[in-house]
């Protein structure tokens, strides 16, 4: 996929900026990644699908398979090409290479089918993966310089407080500051891309787009439970199922179901829970693995407002399942997009439990509330249908620019603060979407990055070569 044009000079401005800087080194895996987010991450082609492997051969991933919910290695049914020969069978990936034989899968039958090692930690001296029929298995060490830019979380906050660079903005004229945010906000939509891209290429288009869409119900804490349910219960699935085996699957593998206790809950609630249980207790033995407590998704429930509680987000999803046609058309090729027809279409999502339960155990609201809202389109917007689409077809980029605001948030309300100072001069540089997008990235490229109150972000005296 090829970089738009204002997104490649924006990265070349950012990285002529940062030139003879002192680099900040990669974030790495030190932080708490989870071995399941980092099997989501891998199941996600994150990592690209193109390695080479310890021993100097060329390894292609033709299918990332699915992730296994019973006992065994990670992924089931895969199949790799190893210097141009293919292998079908498992993939395994641990922490460390020596897990390996730490966990005893070297002495175990079930593993016999794996075809792949991954592993981000090896000891200096070279391990050897082998199966307990004594066969070696190709490893590949993952490392996080094979992440696309912008997938690991970066500090959320920078100090709330005018920024050096105000002054130069002030003085700059409005078509140069619209030229940068525009082109800001053309990178950002370009890193959006490629990552979603990567998953196209790994799981097929409509499993990427239901993968995002379903991020974007995480709202900002609840991501990546959300994306590991999506990977776990593949569109193809679940598509096939009814609605009620769906929900009872969806409900159930996101560890909900089981959290409920039966005297907890509200009599007009009791027909919807007896109905999924009446499905989940069929399909929970094979789905064993995924229940273990350190298997669960960590949702994050502090701070969270009813509306938008994972429970009722889930629903959402189960209702854009119900109608995943019409959800999933507009978006298929870039030559029918209607940005009309689709916003219509989510805003429209209904269920009969969830239009008026914000969760399982709650009272039912007086009135039936909207599913998915404005505000949650306008990300779905940003996030899911325009870095799908704008790489397929250019034009769209028009389009997109034309989008309002979202409704402004706190990242956004201190970048302008940082930026421009006042909000009177940042007010015309915040009323469309791209303007909020442009600012973010700017204000995540530099002001995050800058750990000296400004004084030593070189960003306000290399404004001037922005032309
Ligand atoms: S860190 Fe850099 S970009 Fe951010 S406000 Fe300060 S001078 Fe401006």
């Amino acid at each position: 996929m090829t970089m738009l044009p204002l997104a490649e000079r924006y990265a070349r401005f950012r990285d002529a900026v940062f030139a003879g800087v002192e680099e900040t080194s990669l974030p790495g895996f030190a932080d708490p990644v989870t071995e399941m987010e980092l099997q989501s991450l891998w199941f996600s082609g994150a990592f690209g699908a193109e390695f080479t492997t310890t021993d100097g051969k060329t390894v292609r991933v033709a299918d990332f398979g699915v992730w296994n919910s019973g006992a065994g290695p990670d992924f089931n049914d895969c199949a790799i090409e190893v210097d141009g020969q293919t292998l079908r069978g498992d993939i395994e990936l641990d922490p460390d290479a020596r897990d390996w034989e730490r966990h005893q899968h070297g002495a175990n039958e079930e593993y016999n089918r794996v075809v792949l090692h991954l592993f981000l930690h090896a000891p200096a001296e070279r391990f050897f993966t082998r199966t307990s029929r004594h066969q070696e298995v190709p490893q590949v060490l993952l490392r996080n310089d094979m992440l696309p830019e912008g997938i690991k979380p970066r500090p959320n906050l920078a100090a709330a407080r005018l920024g050096r660079c105000a002054t130069p903005l002030r003085e700059m004229e409005a078509a140069r500051v619209q030229s940068i945010l525009e082109a800001a906000a053309q990178h950002r939509l370009d890193l959006k891309s490629q990552r979603l891209h990567r998953n196209v290429a790994a799981h097929g288009r409509e499993q990427a787009i239901y993968q995002a869409l379903a991020q974007t119900l995480g709202y900002r804490k609840n991501q990546q439970p959300f994306i590991i349910l999506a990977q776990r219960l593949p569109l193809k699935k679940v598509l096939k199922m009814d609605k009620t085996q769906r929900e009872a699957l969806l409900f159930g593998v996101s560890g909900f179901l089981e959290s409920v206790r039966s005297e907890d809950v509200r009599p007009e609630a009791r027909a919807y829970l007896r109905e999924l249980w009446s499905e989940w207790w069929k399909q929970r033995d094979s789905c064993a693995r995924w229940l273990d407590p350190r298997q669960l998704p960590r949702w994050k429930m502090t701070a969270i407002r009813p509306g938008n509680h994972p429970q009722r987000r889930l629903g959402a999803l189960a209702a854009m399942l119900g109608a995943w046609p019409k959800i999933v058309a507009p978006l298929a090729d870039a030559a029918r997009w209607s940005q009309a027809a689709w916003r219509g279409s989510l805003l429209s999502l209904a269920h009969d439990f969830w239009n008026t339960h914000y969760t399982l155990l709650s009272e039912s609201a007086e009135k039936a509330v909207a599913l998915i809202g404005a505000t949650r389109v306008h990300e779905m917007l940003a996030n899911v249908a325009y870095p799908l689409l704008v790489p397929e077809r250019t034009r769209l980029w028009a389009e997109y620019l034309e989008i309002p605001a979202l409704l402004d948030n706190q990242k956004v309300r201190r970048a302008v603060l940082r930026l421009f100072g006042d909000e009177a001069r940042g007010i015309e540089f915040t009323e469309k979407l791209h303007h909020q997008q442009g600012l973010l990235q700017i204000y995540e490229d530099f002001c995050l990055e800058d750990d000296s109150a400004c004084a030593n972000c070189p960003f306000p005296e290399r404004l001037k070569d922005w032309s």
